[in-house]
């Protein structure tokens, strides 16, 4: 038996409840994980709190980061395996799971538990942003929502190391020096600064050619408003609630905008874009690029805390559960 987080209903914090579970023996094409390190994210909320609505009852967690203990039939993996994974299933807030061998990427040399499972979701949301959904080059100017969250402070850093000039919105000053560290040239006060003015001046009236938004309601009025005419609203989160329905007129009343509201399981939805996007994350962490900011560890039978902590923007950088 083994320690697994369950839901039976949708809800807040309280509705997660440690349970004792059978992991079960790996089927065909299946491994067991023993996890050492289980990453927490935002997107664990909205699948808590049905905004992204599961089967009940149901598991919680998709990333983490430890040691194959069985191996399945037809899985290329052996007992010992040092292994991450992220978007495989739900149900990463556990001891030990059975996961699809196809969407788990050995964990390099170098790479500690903790921090794979700090980075792999966050580092590889973070890759297909800034590399393939657009193609962030020396020059750029952009703005990023919840710069010293997990995805925002990896943001910073991937894309200063791009040469892209950044600009991110924070809730308090303590936020804004945490973000001023992490790659950003410009750390704006949500709530305080006002944020399109501010854009208008650091581009001298350009304003910007792409923006990324994952507070959403917020926010996603006046992330339309940083965007030069042509330009790209990423609108990839959730996090002070979903972005109010929108009138397609709109973008062209504001210069033919583009809007995209992406998911990284579609960016790492084959095999082969999981294991390339994933190198290309531990390739940053093992040159330095990438110094992934564990700011809070919580013990697995705190995970209502640890919850409560991340929706109440208590937290900063990364954070994890430890099983
Ligand atoms: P964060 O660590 O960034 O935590 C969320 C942050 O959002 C808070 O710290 C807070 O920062 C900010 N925020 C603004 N308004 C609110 C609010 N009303 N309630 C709570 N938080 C608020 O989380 P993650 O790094 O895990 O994820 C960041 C975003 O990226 C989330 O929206 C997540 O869903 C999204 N995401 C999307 C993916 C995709 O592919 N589409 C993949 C991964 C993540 P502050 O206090 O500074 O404002």
């Amino acid at each position: 038996m083994v320690k697994a987080v369950e839901i039976d209903a949708p809800g807040g914090p309280e509705v997660m409840m440690l349970r004792d579970r059978d992991p079960g023996e790996p089927g065909p094409g299946q491994v067991r994980v023993a996890n050492r390190a289980i990453g927490l994210n935002y997107i664990d909320t909205y699948h808590r709190n049905g905004l992204y609505p599961l089967p009940m009852p149901s598991g919680l967690g998709l990333e983490g980061a430890g040691v194959v203990e069985a191996v399945g039939e037809g899985a290329d993996f052996e007992v010992g395996d040092r292994v991450a994974y992220c978007a495989a299933s739900i149900g990463a807030y556990a001891q030990s799971l059975l996961l699809p061998a196809q969407r788990l990427v050995p964990i390099p040399d170098g790479v500690d538990f903790d921090t794979a499972a700090a980075v792999l979701l966050k580092g590889t949301t973070v890759e297909y942003l800034l590399q393939r959904l657009f193609s962030l080059r020396p020059g750029h100017t952009t703005l990023f929502h919840a710069a010293a969250g997990g995805v925002g402070l990896l943001f910073g850093q991937w894309a200063a190391a791009l040469g892209v000039e950044l600009i991110g919105t924070v809730s308090t000053p303590a936020k804004r020096d945490l973000a001023l560290a992490n790659g950003y040239k410009h750390c704006l006060i949500s709530g305080e600064d006002d944020v399109v003015a501010a854009v208008r001046e650091i581009t001298e009236g350009r304003m910007l050619p792409v923006v990324y938004d994952g507070v959403g309601a917020a926010t996603f009025e006046q992330s339309l408003d940083c965007l030069a005419p042509r330009g790209l609203m990423v609108s990839f989160g959730n996090a002070s609630g979903s972005p109010p329905p929108f009138d397609l007129q709109e973008l062209s009343v504001r210069g033919s905008l583009f809007i995209t509201r992406p998911t990284m399981l579609s960016y790492v939805a084959a095999e082969q874009e999981m294991r390339d996007s994933a190198a290309a994350v531990f390739e940053r962490v093992l040159d330095g690029t990438l110094q992934v900011n564990i700011a809070q560890r919580y013990p697995l039978v705190e995970v209502q805390r640890a919850h409560a902590e991340l929706e109440a923007r208590r937290t900063v950088g990364s954070s994890l559960l430890i099983p």
